[in-house]
């Protein structure tokens, strides 16, 4: 897949990398950088830096980093001709016309076709007489004609093979429809329909393409519900149903549902700012996802047991990334669909107004575990109440605190300060914490580079090395005289050295963008991290021989020959090395 250097110093120039991911991420200009919060991990204080100088960009919390088809890749879950597709048709630049391998682009969107056309021939079978009962099904649960459209449900009959005569006679062979996981494959070898006998709910990305299908049941059997399973056009982990709808209607909040069925009646009823995770618990993908279009979201799960702790695993991932999160009260009824249908759209519309904050929502939970009339439950939870306000503002912690004292005739003083006595012992927790995921970080970054743990004087070497040519393309000549790749102790930073080094020789530009297609999206976003440290060193020329003769001793170490056995030529070999 090589691009030439021409076309990607145009893709390059054409698409500024501040402009580009500041459409993703809310960039601070920090005097020659830009600075925001990492949108590929959690975090609070942003270590996600942009360099418009060298079209770079480098997370110091999780090592991400590269250039904008990198950004791209990462941000779309792209391969790299996708990426570079798009960032061409965003501005306009012409792709080549040959000397590219997308054959996986090419299969990719062949998956596309196969869900599009399984999607209509789902819809038309609904509209079959003898499929009356699907549709009725529809019916039953209170969705208009206009709905099924609007979702494009559809039925898939209960056959063996309905589907694939269907798609084999538009010319899809049956391996493609097997890599859509529309077709299942027995032991025998032979293909059989994955989806029978169920409603089919299609799964659409915010692009508007088919990538996959929920199919449901239609009495109590099991499975109840039959997901595609991840395909190369669909991952579950970061996919969000209706979110090609909702994405329009979010500003002030998303709504998080459980299910598909939900997600539909709520559009129905007038929500169409209302989402769900497909056939997967919430994932943090799904959630940075969701914080790209709204700051509030409003949690809408079943009053049972695994709805509870839906609801607080969600509170915990959504707050990682700083998203408000409110817990909605369904009460007299068993999911939203059903609320909806028993009450109507204003009072859900009411409910959705009457939403708890997370903090009543906990305060509510608490409350419900403990009987108030006896003094002992009541102290408990006044103890679990001043601990749920410890995670608040003070003034937020005031506010309530006063509310519980009043509950439960406990002096507002006595709760401050039992609350306060819990965050001084979460902070320090989470000091504790904060030093081990950073260790964990450590320990992920090695894992790109797993010979530097047992090598770190001879890798750090390597590194700054590394660091100074992608500034100094000129050092080249130092590193020449004194160094070769042989010389490098860890594989993977030879890997590196020997591709920026090489292309310094034959004169080609060390830019990002062109060193991407040579290097693994590991090793580039460990370079893009070198050539950001390189950018603040002092005395590169000095830096350069210090290392050189860092990395020559460490590796002298490594092969230390047995002086004692040696031949005398064998040794003055070595002396004069
Ligand atoms: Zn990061």
């Amino acid at each position: 897949m090589a691009f030439n250097d021409a076309f990607l110093e145009e893709l390059r120039a054409k698409n500024e990398i501040s402009e580009v991911i500041g459409s993703y991420v809310n960039l601070k200009r920090a005097g020659r950088l830009y600075k925001g919060l990492c949108p590929f991990h959690g975090e609070k204080t942003p270590s996600f830096t942009v360099y418009p100088d060298t079209q770079s960009f480098y997370c110091f919390g999780c090592g991400a980093g590269g250039d904008v088809v990198t950004f791209i890749r990462k941000a779309e879950n792209l391969d790299y001709i996708e990426a570079v597709k798009l960032l061409a048709d965003r501005s306009g630049v012409r792709m080549p016309d040959s000397g590219y391998d997308d054959s996986m682009l090419k299969r990719r969107n062949r998956i596309y076709e196969i869900n599009k056309e399984a999607a209509h021939f789902f819809f038309r079978q609904l509209t079959d007489e003898q499929n009356r009962h699907a549709l009725q099904y529809y019916f039953n649960r209170g969705y208009t004609f206009d709905t099924i459209k609007h979702f494009g449900l559809g039925y898939a009959p209960d056959s063996w093979d309905a589907l694939k005569k269907h798609l084999n006679e538009l010319h899809y062979s049956n391996e493609e429809l097997y890599a859509a996981n529309l077709l299942k494959k027995s032991a025998k070898g032979g293909y059989y329909d994955n989806f029978r006998g169920r409603v089919m709910i299609p799964i659409i990305d915010i692009r508007g393409r088919v990538v996959g299908f929920g199919g449901r049941v239609m009495d109590d059997s099991k499975p109840k519900y039959i997901n595609t399973s991840d395909t190369l056009a669909y991952k579950k982990t970061h996919q969000i149903f209706a979110m090609n709808f909702a994405k329009n209607h979010c500003k002030d909040a998303i709504i998080l549902c459980e299910g598909y069925m939900d997600v539909i009646a709520l559009h129905q009823a007038g929500f169409e700012n209302a989402v769900a995770s497909c056939g997967t618990a919430l994932t943090p993908e799904q959630v940075r996802t969701i914080a790209k279009y709204t700051d509030t979201v409003i949690l809408s799960q079943d009053a049972d047991e695994a709805g509870r702790k839906a609801v607080d695993k969600s509170i915990a991932l959504f707050g990682e990334v700083g998203i408000k999160v409110k817990v909605l009260n369904v009460q007299g009824a068993k999911d939203p669909d059903e609320y909806i249908q028993k009450f109507g759209a204003d009072r859900f519309k009411a409910l959705l107004e009457g939403a708890e904050t997370d903090t009543e929502y906990k305060l509510l939970l608490a409350k419900q575990k403990y009987d108030l009339t006896s003094p002992a439950q009541l102290a408990d939870y006044v103890g679990e109440a001043a601990r749920i306000l410890s995670e608040l503002s003070p003034v937020k912690r005031d506010i309530y605190a006063s509310e519980i004292a009043e509950q439960t005739k406990v002096s507002k003083q006595a709760i401050l300060s039992e609350s306060k006595r819990f965050a001084g012992k979460a902070a320090r927790t989470k000091r504790r914490e904060m030093n081990r995921s950073a260790m964990q970080m450590q320990d992920d970054k090695d894992k790109i580079n797993p010979e530097k743990r047992r090598h770190k004087a001879a890798a750090l070497a390597e590194e700054h090395i590394i660091a100074v040519l992608m500034n100094h393309p000129d050092c080249i000549r130092t590193v020449s005289a004194n160094l070769t790749e042989e010389d490098f102790v860890t594989a993977f930073n030879r890997h590196i050295f020997a591709v920026i080094t090489r292309r310094i020789r034959e004169g080609k530009s060390l830019n990002l963008s062109a060193v991407a297609q040579e290097l693994s999206e590991e090793e580039l976003g460990t370079l893009a991290g070198l050539e950001a440290m390189g950018k603040s060193l002092g005395n590169p020329q000095r830096e350069l021989l210090e290392c050189i003769t860092t990395l020559k001793e460490e590796k002298l170490k490594l092969v230390q020959p047995d002086l004692a056995h040696m031949s005398d030529e064998e040794f003055r070999k070595l002396f004069e090395n």
